[in-house]
């Protein structure tokens, strides 16, 4: 199963995505944390990466698009995968079609998480995450169970990344807008687009997106 989750910065799509990955074995890519991961390396690639993110831009398709290419070939995406923050232009998608026509097989859902702008600026602004795990948190909506314990491995070590800040969500919004949003009537010319009520409770979206997946 091949699942692409569309939504602006702070949709929730990381939260499903993770969701997805344990309830159906699929593979996670979100290019989100495979260029934090580059940028971590610290290598002269991560660097640049650092100041295009940092921006609140997107990175170049063909770099992003060469990532994906070589990903899916990984063992773990045998079961298929969820494509969390890919594609995000509509360069990407077309390179997308290609790539997943060459290896012999297609795209089976497209979901978009659809949420009020208002609304992301809370998301994004009380966002933060497991340094050791990953795992997503919400000041409000998703805190630890217990203050300052990982819910999923116990670590006490937490990060918000540098692109949440209030100046770089407002960029990183009119990407969306500009860049992504064409997206939604392309999925929708192929009668791909199903689209969920994002602003609804974590589990409310979860089950929307079970229903449409068992459809
Ligand atoms: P969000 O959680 O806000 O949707 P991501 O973690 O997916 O953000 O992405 C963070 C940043 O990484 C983006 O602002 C952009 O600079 C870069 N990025 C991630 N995915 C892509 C992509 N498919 N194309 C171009 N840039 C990307
Ligand atoms: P994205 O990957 O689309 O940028 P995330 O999954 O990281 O979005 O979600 C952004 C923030 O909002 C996180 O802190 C997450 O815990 C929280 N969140 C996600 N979905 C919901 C929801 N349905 N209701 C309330 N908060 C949510
Ligand atoms: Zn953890």
């Amino acid at each position: 199963m091949h699942i692409i989750l569309l939504g602006p910065p702070g949709a929730g799509k990381g939260t499903q995505a993770s969701f997805l990955q344990r309830e159906y074995g699929l593979a996670k890519l979100s290019t989100g944390d495979i260029l934090r991961a580059a940028v971590a390396s610290g290598s002269a690639l991560g660097v640049q990466l650092k100041s295009v993110m940092d921006s609140g831009a997107l990175v170049q398709d063909d770099l992003i698009i060469d990532i994906i290419r070589e990903r899916i070939t990984h063992d773990d995406c045998a079961k298929g995968f969820i494509l969390d923050g890919f594609p995000r232009t509509i360069a990407q998608a077309e390179a997308l079609d290609v790539m997943l026509h060459h290896a012999g097989t297609t795209l089976h859902h497209v979901i978009e998480l659809a949420v009020d702008d208002a609304l992301l600026i809370d998301r994004i602004s009380g966002r933060f995450s497991c340094a050791s795990c990953g795992e997503g948190y919400h000041d409000h909506f998703k805190p630890t169970l217990v203050d300052g314990v990982c819910d999923v491995c116990g670590s006490h070590e937490f990060s918000r990344r540098a692109d949440d800040k209030a100046e770089t969500v407002a960029r990183r919004l009119e990407a969306y807008h500009e860049q992504t949003s064409p997206l939604l009537p392309y999925y929708r010319a192929l009668n791909m687009l199903r689209t969920v009520d994002g602003m609804a409770s974590m589990d409310e979206v979860t089950r929307a997106i079970k229903t449409l997946l068992s459809a």
